[in-house]
């Protein structure tokens, strides 16, 4: 399938899911899962009017960062090593999975820029989930003051690969929650407005429960 052809489905959904709840589409950022495709299909992407693309590893995202043309906007959605930070740190224009203090570190010594970041928060529990623990947010948060170059404008979770929906619906339910709980304390470094939640196969729940930040892959630009 063209990417076009993939986006305007999506673009359906995303409008009826939209609908259901009283949201309006353009309150919805889809982010293009380049990570698994070709140069040219991101290309296609780009041509398609999507131009926030999401990779999860360093070296990928560096590559596609050379090959594409500025059109391209990147957002880190992987496991960070905080090590691999100064490679990326100035080719990004939000991280959403920043869920250790060392990377805070690390952006803050290696920008000058204030980095956009979501926090990955582990609702399911999965120990092979990357993301602190929901009862641990507030505390990470409040230590990431002292991190002048990182700025929380959300939260970002990935449900587990389940089949029940009421179960992945529950989950972007508590992240919402969660996120309504923050972003009430008016902490001047974690505005905190967005939710970063949804991917191929359960994006349209994630926007009826308040997904700002889709992230889509398979269903967009294929595996
Ligand atoms: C791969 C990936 C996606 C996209 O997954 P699809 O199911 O292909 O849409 C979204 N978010 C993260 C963090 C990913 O690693």
């Amino acid at each position: 399938m063209s990417v076009l052809t993939n986006l305007n489905n999506i673009n359906k959904n995303i409008k009826a899911a939209c609908a259901k709840v009283n949201r309006s589409a353009e309150d919805i950022k889809v982010i293009g899962v380049t990570k698994y495709v070709t140069i040219e299909r991101a290309k296609e992407l780009l041509d398609s009017g999507i131009t926030d693309l999401g990779e999860n590893r360093t070296e990928e995202l560096i590559y596609k960062y050379e090959a594409l043309d500025d059109r391209a906007k990147f957002h880190f959605i992987g496991t960070l090593q905080s090590r691999k930070v100064k490679d990326i740190i100035n080719k990004v224009s939000s991280i959403h999975s920043l869920d250790r203090l060392s990377i805070a570190k690390q952006i803050n010594n290696r920008t000058d820029k204030i980095i956009d970041c979501f926090i990955q928060v582990n609702i399911s529990g999965e120990e092979t989930k990357h993301g602190i623990e929901m009862d641990e947010v507030h505390n990470f948060i409040q230590q990431l003051a002292e991190y002048k170059k990182v700025r929380v404008v959300g939260l970002m979770t990935m449900a587990p690969d389940i089949s029940d929906k009421n179960e992945i619906r529950t989950i972007f339910k508590q992240l919402a929650k969660l996120r309504d709980t923050i972003s009430s304390e008016n902490l001047e470094h974690a505005p905190c407005e967005y939710l970063s939640m949804g991917m191929s196969n359960d994006y349209e729940i994630a926007i009826e429960e308040g997904a700002t930040h889709i992230r889509i892959g398979s269903k967009l630009v294929g595996n």
